[in-house]
Parts: C-alpha cells; sequence; structure tokens
C-alpha cells in the first residue's frame, strides 16, 4: 500500500466504531480522578527537549533512545512528549501553581510519543492518564494516588489486575545501593548488554528494568534495595503500606520494581495484568521529591503515575468486557418529494434541539435507499414522511425492531418519540430481566 494511504508504523487510528469505549474510558478517568480533587491540567504536546532530559534523565532509554526531537524553523531543539510529567512540572512551576494552596493536585489524559518497537501493547504514538499530586510528604499521599488508580480500574471492571510496590529510597541511602550494586554488577560486566556496560557507571539502577535476558537473569541476583533504605524512608514505606492496608488495598512487595525513568524516590508502584503478554504493565508510578527542585522551581515532594490507555483497552478486550457503545439513531425519517425533504428537516432541527439522535436523507435518495440505510445504521424508528403526512400532521412510527406501528401527530412528535423510546426501554429491560430468572 502507497504510504499515503498509511498511518505511520506504531501509530494507531482510534475509529468511530470504538470511539464510545475510549470517551466512556475517559470520562470515567476524569470523574473519579476529581473525586479525590484532581483537576485537568492541559499541556503542550512538544517541549524544549531540555524539559525531558533533566527529568526524565539522561541515562534513560527514553532520553537516549526513544525520543522524537527535531529542530523547528527557529533553530529550537523541541521534542514530543514522551510522557506527561515533565510537562506538567515545567507548568506548574512556570505559573505559580505552587504557590497556592498545596498539596495541588492535577490530572491529564493525552498523547505520548516513543521511538519503540512496536508490538502488542507498545505503539510509537499512545495515550496516559496521569495524574500529579505536589507539595504532600506523607505515606497517605502515596496510598490515595495508588487507590486513585485502583478505583478507575476497579470501576473499568478490569480484572485479575495486582499492585506491585516497591521503596527506592532517597538520594542519601541510594548511594549506598549504589554501590553495592556497581560492585555486583562490574563483577558481572562481561555479559551486560552493550547499553548496559555504559549505564553501569551513571546509573547502575537503570540495569534492572533492562529488558535484555541477560540482564534480566543478572539483575535477578542483585542486591536489593530495600535492604539499604535508611530509618526515615524505611518508616515511609511502611507508612504506605499501613494506609493501603488500612484502605482494604491488597499488594505485594516486588523489590525489583525500579522504574524506568530518572526521577523517582522511595514510592514506586505498578498495576500488573496477566491478560497482555510481555507488555504487562498497564499504570506505573511513584513518588519524584527532588523532580520539582531539578526542574528549577521550589524544593516540593511530589508524586503521581501514569496509565497506559491503549495497555488498558488490550486488558479489556482480552477479558471480554463490553464497554458502552455509541448512542445510536432514535428515528429516521425518509422523505418523499422536495416538500417533504425540507418539513424532515426541520423536523430533526427541532428534534435534536430536544436531545434525540434523529437522521433523514442527506444525499437526495429515492425512498428505499433510505430506508436502506435506516437499517444499516440501526436506526429504532423510522418514519416516512409524504405530502399526505405533512397535510393531516399525521405519521406513522414503525419500530423497526418489532414492526410496531404507532400512529403520531407530527406537532407533537417530540413527546411521541419520548414515549415511544421509553416503551422500547422498558420492554428491553422485562426481556433482560426475565431471561436472568
Ligand atoms: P515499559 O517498561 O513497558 O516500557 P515504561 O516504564 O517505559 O513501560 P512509563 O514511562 O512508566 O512506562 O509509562 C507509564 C505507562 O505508559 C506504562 O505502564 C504503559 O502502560 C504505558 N506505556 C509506556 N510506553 C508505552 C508504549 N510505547 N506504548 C503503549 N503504552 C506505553
Ligand atoms: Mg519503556
Amino acid at each position: 500500500m502507497a504510504e499515503i494511504n498509511r498511518a505511520v508504523k506504531g501509530t494507531n487510528d482510534i475509529l468511530p466504531a470504538d470511539s464510545a469505549a475510549w470517551q466512556f474510558v475517559e470520562r470515567k478517568i476524569l470523574d473519579i480522578a476529581a473525586l479525590y480533587g484532581f483537576r485537568e491540567i492541559r499541556v503542550p504536546v512538544f517541549e524544549h527537549t531540555e524539559v525531558f532530559q533533566r527529568s526524565v534523565g539522561d541515562t534513560t532509554d527514553v532520553v537516549q533512545k526513544e525520543m522524537y526531537t527535531f529542530d523547528d524553523k527557529g533553530g529550537r531543539s523541541l521534542t514530543l512528549r514522551p510522557e506527561l510529567t515533565a510537562g506538567t512540572v515545567r507548568s506548574v512551576i512556570e505559573h505559580g501553581l505552587l504557590n497556592a494552596a498545596l498539596p495541588l493536585k492535577v490530572a491529564y489524559i493525552g498523547g505520548c510519543y516513543r521511538y519503540e518497537k512496536p508490538q502488542a501493547g507498545r505503539l510509537r504514538e499512545f495515550h496516559q492518564f496521569g495524574v500529579e499530586c505536589f507539595g504532600a510528604a506523607s505515606p497517605s499521599a502515596d496510598a490515595e494516588v495508588i487507590s486513585l488508580a485502583r478505583q478507575v480500574l476497579g470501576e473499568i471492571d478490569v480484572q485479575k489486575i495486582s499492585l506491585e510496590i516497591n521503596s527506592i529510597g532517597c538520594p542519601e541511602c541510594r548511594k549506598l545501593y549504589q554501590q553495592a550494586l556497581k560492585e555486583y554488577l562490574t563483577a558481572n560486566i562481561d555479559r551486560l548488554c552493550d547499553t548496559c556496560k555504559e549505564r553501569l557507571d551513571r546509573n547502575p539502577m537503570r540495569v534492572l528494568d533492562c529488558k535484555s535476558p541477560i540482564c534480566s537473569e543478572i539483575a535477578a541476583n542483585a542486591p536489593v534495595v530495600l535492604d539499604y533504605l535508611c530509618d526515615d524512608c524505611k518508616a515511609h514505606f511502611e507508612g504506605v503500606k499501613a494506609h493501603l492496608t488500612a484502605m482494604g488495598i491488597s499488594f505485594t512487595v516486588n523489590p525489583k520494581i525500579v522504574r524506568g525513568l530518572d526521577y523517582y524516590t522511595r514510592t514506586v508502584f505498578e498495576f500488573v495484568s496477566g491478560d497482555i503478554g510481555a507488555q504487562a504493565t498497564v499504570c506505573g508510578g511513584g513518588r519524584y521529591d527532588g523532580l520539582v527542585a531539578q526542574m528549577g522551581g521550589q524544593n516540593v515532594p511530589a508524586l503521581g503515575f501514569g496509565m497506559g490507555l491503549e495497555r488498558l483497552m488490550l486488558v479489556l478486550q482480552n477479558q471480554g468486557i463490553v464497554l458502552p457503545s455509541a448512542k445510536s439513531c432514535d428515528l429516521y425519517i425518509a422523505a418523499l418529494g422536495d416538500n417533504a425533504a425540507l418539513k424532515a428537516s426541520s423536523l430533526c432541527s427541532a428534534l435534536r434541539e430536544d436531545g434525540f439522535n434523529v437522521q433523514c436523507d442527506v444525499c437526495a435518495r429515492g425512498l428505499k435507499a433510505q430506508m436502506k440505510y435506516a437499517d444499516k445504521i440501526g436506526a429504532a424508528f423510522t418514519l416516512v414522511l409524504g405530502d399526505n403526512e405533512i397535510e393531516t400532521d399525521t405519521a406513522n412510527l414503525k419500530q423497526m425492531a418489532t414492526g410496531n406501528i404507532t400512529e403520531v401527530k407530527l406537532s407533537n412528535l417530540s413527546d411521541a418519540l419520548g414515549n415511544v423510546l421509553r416503551e422500547a426501554a422498558l420492554d428491553a429491560l422485562t426481556e433482560t430481566v426475565a431471561k436472568t430468572i
């Protein structure tokens, strides 16, 4: 197929048949986020490249290999956002939002761009839902953010998803850990992949996150960060666990989670599904207490998560969970002749103002073709309009599923349509109940 007819590798179209499910999920997400006090923030799709280099970190896969970076016509180096935390932090600093009441809680949904090898659950354009909470150092904030992610997954009905948590300590205790890790990895340096050999000096913890099988095997026996936590970090992690337990949220401690981005401190967590193969992490997040200061803002603690929406959709699909589809056509008004076409237009616009999904012919087609179209789009009711109907102000509403006819007044069509739709909904409900009993 010619390039002009093909989406760029690693990108996906969300087609009309699927967009209602996305809208449902997105609405649910923002509604639940609002219950926790998180309000939506929208930041640009691209930022100065340095925003990501500084925050995500020079030694990460994302910055080293995955960014879409380009020079604009003014010679600035810009990058399509690989995640939204960096831009959000840049924005809240720039607009002084951290000078207002803290904690500041923001949520976002948006596209992210990473040059990766496309496969199931791994795209070059994907979408993340995320939240960031600024100004809260207490373990209860960590538990609250985790609880929000869990409520979203729960309300969308995702099954069999487990929460794994870890603490990677603060820069102080991590120094000791990194030293021990470096010693262990240096002893195995010959077997590490080339990228990890380079990482070893600057950021040995990245090796634990490497996807190559041999590096993973080496990582499996590496010293564990939890054994090196200082007293404050230990107490913080115990606090997070206590709050999760108090909220009835089950979790396992997985000391192998280090997260792929540089800015994390203390708590890190993932929600993992066994139902989507290798790309199993649906949601990843944690605390990043030093990031805001590192980005030129004040010294405020912060934390958040990113949830991959394509992976979430994949889990739902694999688990056979059906999300609401688009509202379908309530009524198709078929018109016979020019006069009726004008009347159909005016009836349609009045009914739409009353909130009905109503369609009429916009292709100047004959009656037969109009009815065929009404059938194809699954119109619940149809009404044929000719000169006679207009003259007598009377027409027949036909229920397509049953063939039942209801005579209605055109001057009172909105009420009549409301009534027949309510009756049809009631019938459908009675049928469902009868089936379940
Ligand atoms: P992975 O280890 O799978 O590469 P990551 O650690 O790079 O994930 P984060 O940067 O933490 O991921 O992003 C948060 C979430 O965004 C992930 O848990 C995942 O659900 C989703 N995500 C990340 N990269 C992609 C991608 N290329 N395609 C689809 N979803 C992605
Ligand atoms: Mg990745």
